[in-house]
């Protein structure tokens, strides 16, 4: 078939690689000059499947409410908020119901499994080498959070996590780095979790991609797709027509605007992180893998010669206007656990990106209603995580296959479309 795929984030990529090894004529048009600019740049790259889970949960609320209140809290409302913001806020409130929350967590936590698998198959399949580390570390500073995370300690072991609770010496042989100074009472290891370079396997897996065959079209903005002819691609600019068998639509936070015109109303909005990256000073203070500190939801993460701090959940503002407040608290949060890890004086990026987030957690994966119109959006905050998994959901589906994962609730369905 000849498919077009509209953006070139990981979700494009992916998808367009497994796309093209099915024998698919396929071509990615993208808006920025190279793949991998927007919310999948600079993330976390953290893939913990147990640890994907909806943040539309039983208590966010309160959660929430405390958090704004703290000058370090994670999550933030910049006002005025938009209409959008705020229809959204107000289906993510009702996503927050227990039983909503626990069929959304399975959704995501079966897909994110299956991803990680299909991760570490692309990745020895084509001998990919980027900067990888295996473990995962969730750092508990008090006694209080260390009773606070069981629960969530069951929800790792429903979920077929491999996890040990351990005590503060030994979180500090798994990380030896980790600041004697600061105040740890244990921590939750994951030793099958790992962190990786998004952005960097993005752009292999887009060489193997086009090695194949697949075409990349960058500073291609795409028009919103026509209810005339739904699989044709148009420059928002003008052009004619190109026409397609098949259209993936997978352009994270736009992909909302694009699809309006076909009656299809996809509740996606904003939801900002900062993160900072910056070249380690010295490899013995540096992590070896990714940490996550429970308190302040903020991951450090060992990217090769690169430690890399992430989090703040941002609802409202804008793109463009870092919030200082979030960032200062990225360097608190590193100077707490790894003090002299990295050189902060100069080669510091600062980045802030866009989860592009539907209000109950799930990605939307498969075909939109729309006769060739298929969709891979909407993975929020785990889309690195969740984007091999899906991008090969897409193409067995595609393909008229059955996938290799039970797809319950990630269709369009789920959103009443
Ligand atoms: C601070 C932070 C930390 C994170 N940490 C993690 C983590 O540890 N683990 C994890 O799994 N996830 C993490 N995420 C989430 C993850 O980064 C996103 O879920 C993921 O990058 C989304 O990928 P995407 O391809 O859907 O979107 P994008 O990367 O935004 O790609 C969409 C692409 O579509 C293009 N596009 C849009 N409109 C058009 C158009 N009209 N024409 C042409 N092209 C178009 C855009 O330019 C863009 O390149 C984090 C996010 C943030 C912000």
């Amino acid at each position: 078939m000849k498919i077009a795929i509209v953006g070139a984030g990981i979700i494009g990529v992916t998808t367009a690689w497994e796309l093209v090894s099915d024998g698919h004529e396929v071509s990615v048009f993208e808006r920025r000059g190279a793949a991998a600019e927007e919310a999948s740049f600079a993330n976390a790259g953290v893939v913990a499947p147990g640890y994907v889970t909806p943040w539309a949960a039983p208590g966010m609320r309160a959660k929430v409410l405390r958090s704004l209140l703290s000058p370090h809290g994670a999550i933030k409302l910049r006002w005025p908020l938009s209409s959008r913001d705020l229809g959204w806020m107000s289906r993510w409130q009702k996503a927050c119901k227990l039983e909503t929350y626990l069929a959304n967590r399975a959704r995501m936590q079966r897909l994110a499994f299956y991803s990680r698998t299909r991760l570490h198959e692309v990745t020895e399949a084509r001998e990919l080498s980027y900067e990888r580390s295996d473990g995962y570390l969730v750092l508990l500073r008090s006694k209080r959070e260390k009773k606070l995370v069981q629960p969530g300690l069951e929800v790792l072991r429903a979920a077929g996590s491999v996890f040990k609770e351990v005590d503060a010496d030994e979180a500090r042989r798994i990380e030896p780095a980790l600041n004697a100074d600061t105040a740890l009472a244990g921590a939750i290891h994951l030793p099958e979790d790992e962190v990786a370079n998004c952005r960097q396997f993005a752009l292999l897996l887009k060489w193997e991609a086009e090695a194949l065959g697949a075409q990349f079209h960058f500073n291609c903005d795409i028009a919103p797709l026509s209810r005339a002819e739904p699989t044709s691609i148009s420059l928002a600019s003008g052009s004619p027509p190109l026409r397609f068998d098949a259209v993936v639509v997978c352009a994270g936070l736009a992909s909302a605007s694009l699809l309006r015109p076909l009656g299809l109303r996809i509740p996606l909005a904003p939801v900002y992180g900062h993160s900072i990256s910056a070249p380690i000073r010295e490899s013995l203070n540096a992590p070896r893998s990714a940490v996550m500190d429970e308190r302040y939801k903020v991951a450090i993460s060992r990217l090769g010669q690169r430690v890399r701090v992430a989090g703040s959940a941002e609802i409202g503002g804008s793109l463009g206007t870092m919030n200082l407040a979030a960032v200062q608290t990225l360097y608190k949060v590193l100077h707490d656990w790894f003090p002299g890890a990295a050189t902060l004086q100069s080669g510091v990026q600062q980045w802030k990106g866009a989860r592009p987030m539907l209000p109950d957690g799930p990605p939307v994966l498969g075909a939109s209603g729309v006769p060739g119109v298929w969709l891979n959006l909407g993975h929020g905050s785990s889309g690195w995580a969740l984007s091999c998994g899906s991008a090969r959901v897409l193409a067995d589906l595609v393909g008229g296959r059955d996938a290799g994962v039970d797809l319950e609730g990630l269709g369009i369905e789920r959103l009443g479309q």
